[in-house]
Order: structure tokens, then C-alpha cells, then sequence
């Protein structure tokens, strides 16, 4: 297992730089050559990159609207950039230019639909801080040496190489998204403009938003000044160095015994998956590696999970969580479920408890993992579109942001949002009664049945859910028991049956299987965006004539190869799935099997229940 940071030096009290592989301390694969920093040399490279485009743009485009400008904005040095039709098609008389596609974030979203778009049919354009990818199940391992950083990243470069390299990347953070104009204000830590605050603008047909989400602090005090958060690679390295800062700090001579457990007191906020196989891994890095390199101080470490409610893991199988716990308890992890922290200092994390009050314990490190929030890019955007009260930015369910034309959103800073069945139940009713006597015959409803399971799917959940293998046994059930040629429905009756199906609509979770799906998804319709005007494929439409152009993002096929890169998690999550644990012993069991130490194994339990549709 590897103790020292790569750069031989522990705990220095550096922080990585931001971003990109020299951030990581990481080398790229083969093949590529990235620049060890992001010094002068680098800025001049982006400079030099910006210019020539620039000059080529100024070369072809005299008209203004195609220029790219570089202006002074009031403020000072926004530079915008409107290469709007870049490509070498659009420069030839008669050819359409190629729609700009921009799209925002590299993560599983972001990446997945890069990866998949057909980019000699749009001129695509990435915008993220990051300039790489990364493998976010992964991140717990980083943080005790067990995976090295450069094995969960992906150059997004190396990416856009491999389609060709036609696509452009950006290294820059997105501000501001301006609908109306059809524009996003960005912002590079690099520097790009004369001014050297980094702005510039950029200008799409058809935006994807993918930035992911923030982690969640409730605004509990001090949380961001004195913990750690796991969501980042650079998050993950910091962490290894805090842990290792601990220890040697508790090995110090002038130190008396108290001070010692303080600072080798680990406390985890948050009882979810990241939280858990932090903890998990924290444990086995401590007790395998850690104990033979600190005989004497071994016996002064705890390891501390702090959960607001009564389990841990309640998003998986009950299974799952119940032996977490069992294991948490064997291995000495201290549980405590029912306490909200309420403030954090530099020392000490407070914590409220129904039965106990408020009481405070000391602790060396803490690192918060309480759920994901929105992020301020998002949230203004939200209120731009009046979406102002909602979480996380709203879609429908082709993935496209309410109210807002060519903006697409998806991963964790969108929630899709399932129309009802019983909003539309009067267009249903009409829909299917071509005869418009005002009654449904069963051989009507079973016309328009599989549009209608299509366009909502929770219909067909509903009806496996109570074992049904048709939506007549449905319309019986709620009309008693007539014989099916003589059944018909008023639209009362028809409310009726229907009146519970919507229960079953559910978000989809913030996991990077739907995200991942979701990028797969989107680039597929718009790969075939042209065929499907002639050759709409989606269900017939209730409120209107014609049929959808696309199928719904949830009745796409969701089989999506998630871990086919990633040959020992493929391999794992197939061994999950294989077996089917039915009790916590046998969970346990089947968890002993593998080698690598527990925390791989609590992953294993979540791929488990990921291929249980929970993760
Ligand atoms: C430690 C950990 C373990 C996890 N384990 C699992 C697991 O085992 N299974 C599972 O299914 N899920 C897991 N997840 C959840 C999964 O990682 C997320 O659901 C997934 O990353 C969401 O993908 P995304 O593309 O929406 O966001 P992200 O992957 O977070 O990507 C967001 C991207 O947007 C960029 N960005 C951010 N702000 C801006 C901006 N202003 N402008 C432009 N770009 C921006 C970021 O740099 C990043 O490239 C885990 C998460 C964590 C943190």
C-alpha cells in the first residue's frame, strides 16, 4: 500500500494546485504529452491557441456577426469568444454550418456524452475545470493509497484525440449561463485575456449542462473551514495527507496523552455510501499499514461515524446496511446514529441528539459527506428560468431544462421529472377514445396502451408492482368483476382505475450510472436529430398530433456498459450480481471473498444494490 505522497513529502501543508493532471501529481497515459504545470508556459500556449483562432476566424468572417470579438466588457476584460461556425463546412457557399454544441462539465455526464456524440456532425465545445475525467467510485480508495489518482482519471484530451480531435476543450469554470442570448460567461484560473481575469464568452445552438452537484453543508457552521470534503480527486489526496499529518503529529515528543487520541480521532459526517466506504477503508489502511509504522501510538486511534438517522446506508437494501453496521461494530468503528452535528470548530464537532442533548468531541480530522447541493452556477440559472424554488435544475423526461429552449441537462445537478398520469388524465381519456362516444372500450385502451406505458412508464411499474399483466386486470380491479368484452369506462371510472399509479414515480438518484446513461442518451438523440424528423421514434403524443421524435429518456434501453474500462470493477460488479445475498450473514460471507480488504467490499454491496436498481 502506498504511504508517502508521490512528491516524497508528507504533509507539507501545500495545497495542489487546481486542476488538470500536474494538480494531480499524476502523469498521463501514454501518448499524450500534458505540461507538468500550468506556469506562464502553459497560459502562453492557450494565449497563443486563443489568437490563432481568433486570426483565423478575423481571416474568414468579415461580416460581424461572425467575428470572433475581443472587447472590454464593463468590469473590465471579458473576452468573447462567438466562433459560432468554426467548422471548415461552413466556410464553403452552400454548406449549413455545423450547430455548436457546448457542453458543460467532464464528469460521468459530461464525458459519457463526449464520448458518444458524433462530432463531424456538430461542432462540440467542453467546458469544465477539469481537464480530465474521473472515476468518482474509486475516490475512497485514493484517500488511503490503495488506488493511485492516475488510475481513475481519463485526459479528456485523450478522449477528443480518439474521436478524431475535432472537438475543442475549454479548461475553464462556467459562471453565468444567459438563455436569451444563448451564451455562457467563463472563467479560466489559467488566464486567457489581457486583463488576465480569465473571462470570455461563449456562444452555443444547443447547451448540455452537466456540472454535477457541490457537497451539502446545510450551512452548518465552521463545516468549510475545518472538514474535508471526498468529491474531487484533489479532495482525496488532501485527505491522504491529513491522515498522515495526524499521525505523525500524535507521534510528536511535547504531546500529552488527551492531545494524542484528539488528533488521532477520525470522525466521518454522514452514514451514506461515500461515508461509509471511507470509513471502511480509513479502518483497514490504519489497522494493516499505518499500525506497524506507529507501534506506540496504534491503540489511540478511533474512528468515529456520525449519522443524522437511525441507519447507515438506508439507500441500498436494509441488508446492506444492517451488516455495515455488525461490521463497523467487530471492527471498532464507533456508530452513532440519531446525532446532527450543529457546528464544527477547529478542535471539536458539536452534535444534537433527541434523548442526549447537545454534547461536543474532540477530533484530529473530520470529513463531511453529508449528500450533494446545488451549485451556484445552477442555482442562478434556476432563478433566471423560474425554477427558483426547486433543489436541483428541473428537465423533462427527454432531458431537456423546462421552460428553456436548446438547454439540456443531466447528472447530478438535474432532477427529470416524470410527468403524471393524472395531470394529463382528460387528454388521456380523449386520446383514446377515437370514437369520442365518451366511454373506452377495452379494445380502445389497448389500442393506445403501449404509447401510453411509453410516454409513462409508471403505468407498467404499477401494474407489475401489484402483479398485473394488463391494464384490464387493472380497470376489473377497480370496477369489479365484469366480464372483459363488456367492459367500458366513463372518464370517471377511467380516473378511478388509474387513480394510484403515480405513486411510483420516483427521482432518478444522483449515481454515476444515470449519469452516465443520461450522456449516452442525449448524445444518441442527438446523433439522430435529422432521421427523426422524418422518422419520429418516440410514442405518439397525448396533447397533441404526431408522435414524439424521440423515445423518453426512461423507456430508453438503460443497459449501459458502466464498468466495461474498468476490468477489475466489471469483473466485481458481475461477481454481485451473480449472487444474490439474502441476510447479512450471507452478505457477509460473500463479502469475505474478496481479498482486498472491506472497503472494496462495502463497494461491492453498492454495485450489489446498484444492480438491484437502488445505486
Ligand atoms: C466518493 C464518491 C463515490 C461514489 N461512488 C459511486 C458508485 O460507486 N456508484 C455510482 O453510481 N455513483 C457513485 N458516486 C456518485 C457519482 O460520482 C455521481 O453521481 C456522478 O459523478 C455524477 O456525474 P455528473 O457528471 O453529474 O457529475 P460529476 O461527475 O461530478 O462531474 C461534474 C463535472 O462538471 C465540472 N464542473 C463543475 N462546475 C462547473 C462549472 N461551473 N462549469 C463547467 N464545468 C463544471 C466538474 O469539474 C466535473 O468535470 C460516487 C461519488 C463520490 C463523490
Amino acid at each position: 500500500m502506498w504511504l508517502v505522497p508521490e512528491n516524497g513529502k508528507v504533509g507539507d501543508g501545500r495545497l495542489p494546485p487546481k486542476t488538470a493532471f500536474s494538480a494531480l501529481n499524476v502523469s498521463p497515459p501514454l501518448g499524450i504529452s500534458f505540461p507538468n504545470s500550468f506556469s506562464p508556459r502553459w497560459r502562453m500556449r492557450f494565449a497563443a491557441f486563443f489568437l490563432d483562432g481568433a486570426a483565423r476566424a478575423y481571416r474568414h468572417r468579415p461580416t460581424f456577426s461572425k467575428l470572433v470579438l475581443v472587447f472590454a466588457a464593463s468590469g473590465g476584460g471579458l473576452v468573447a469568444y462567438a466562433d459560432a461556425r468554426a467548422d471548415a463546412a461552413a466556410e464553403s457557399p452552400g454548406v449549413a454550418p455545423k450547430k455548436k454544441v457546448v457542453v458543460l462539465g467532464t464528469g460521468w455526464a459530461g464525458t459519457t456524452f463526449v464520448k458518444n456524440i458524433d462530432s463531424s456532425s456538430y461542432d462540440v465545445q467542453v467546458i469544465s475545470p477539469r481537464n480530465y475525467f474521473a472515476f468518482t467510485p474509486l475516490l475512497p480508495s485514493v484517500t488511503c493509497g490503495t488506488v493511485e489518482p492516475r488510475s481513475i482519471v481519463e485526459p479528456i484530451r485523450k478522449i477528443i484525440t480518439k474521436k478524431g480531435g475535432e472537438i475543442k476543450f475549454w479548461e475553464a469554470d462556467c459562471f453565468k449561463i444567459d438563455p436569451e442570448n444563448k451564451k455562457v460567461y467563463c472563467r479560466s484560473d489559467i488566464g486567457t485575456n489581457l486583463e488576465g481575469n480569465g473571462e470570455f464568452l461563449v456562444d452555443y445552438d444547443y447547451l448540455v449542462i452537466a456540472v454535477g452537484a457541490r457537497a451539502n453543508t446545510f450551512n452548518t457552521p465552521g463545516v468549510v473551514e475545518h472538514c474535508h470534503f471526498l468529491k474531487e480527486v484533489e479532495d482525496a489526496q488532501k485527505i491522504r495527507r491529513s491522515v498522515m499529518d495526524c499521525f505523525e503529529r500524535a507521534t510528536l515528543p511535547d504531546l500529552d496523552e488527551e492531545e494524542r487520541k484528539r488528533t488521532l480521532h477520525f470522525v466521518v459526517v454522514g452514514g451514506g455510501p461515500t461515508g461509509v466506504e471511507f470509513a471502511a477503508e480509513l479502518h483497514d489502511f490504519v489497522s494493516e499499514d499505518l499500525a506497524k509504522l506507529y507501534p506506540t501510538i496504534q491503540d489511540l486511534v478511533k474512528i468515529t461515524v456520525i449519522e443524522h438517522g437511525e441507519h447507515i446506508l438506508t439507500m441500498f437494501d436494509k441488508r446492506i446496511g444492517k451488516f455495515a453496521e455488525e461490521k463497523f461494530q467487530r471492527d471498532g468503528i464507533e456508530l452513532k446514529t440519531g446525532f446532527k452535528v450543529v457546528k464544527v470548530s477547529d478542535k471539536t464537532i458539536t452534535m444534537e441528539n433527541a434523548l442526549h442533548g447537545e454534547s461536543s468531541v474532540p477530533y484530529g480530522m473530520a470529513v463531511w459527506s453529508t449528500g450533494i447541493g446545488t451549485r451556484p452556477v445552477i442555482l442562478d440559472f434556476m432563478k433566471q428560468i423560474g425554477q427558483g424554488n426547486r433543489r436541483a435544475l428541473a428537465t423533462d423526461e427527454w432531458l431537456r431544462v423546462r421552460e428553456c429552449e436548446d438547454v439540456y441537462a443531466i447528472g447530478d445537478c438535474a432532477t427529470m421529472s416524470q410527468r403524471k398520469v393524472m395531470e394529463d388524465i382528460m387528454e388521456i381519456f380523449r386520446f383514446a377514445d377515437k370514437d369520442n362516444s365518451g366511454t373506452l372500450t377495452v379494445k380502445e385502451i389497448q389500442d393506445v396502451l403501449e404509447d401510453i406505458c411509453i410516454r409513462y412508464p409508471q403505468v407498467e411499474l404499477y401494474l407489475k408492482s401489484k402483479q398485473m399483466s394488463d391494464i384490464v386486470d387493472l380497470i376489473k380491479a377497480s370496477k369489479g368483476d365484469v366480464k372483459k368484452e363488456a367492459l367500458e369506462l366513463n372518464i370517471e371510472e377511467f380516473k378511478n382505475a388509474l387513480a394510484n399509479v403515480d405513486s411510483l414515480v420516483k427521482n432518478l438518484p444522483a449515481t454515476a450510472q444515470v449519469a452516465a446513461q443520461q450522456g449516452n442518451y442525449l448524445a444518441r438523440c442527438f446523433n439522430r436529430m435529422k432521421d427523426s424528423e422524418e422518422k419520429p421514434e418516440g410514442p405518439q403524443r397525448i396533447t397533441k398530433m404526431g408522435r414524439h421524435r424521440f423515445l423518453p429518456f426512461s423507456s430508453f434501453d438503460l443497459t449501459y456498459p458502466f464498468l466495461e474500462d474498468i476490468s477489475i470493477l466489471g469483473n466485481l460488479l458481475l461477481w454481485a450480481e451473480n449472487k444474490q445475498p439474502h441476510n447479512s450473514q450471507e452478505i457477509g460471507s460473500l463479502l469475505d471473498i474478496v481479498p482486498n480488504g472491506y472497503g472494496t467490499q462495502y463497494m461491492q454491496a453498492s454495485k450489489s444494490a446498484g444492480a438491484q436498481g437502488h445505486w
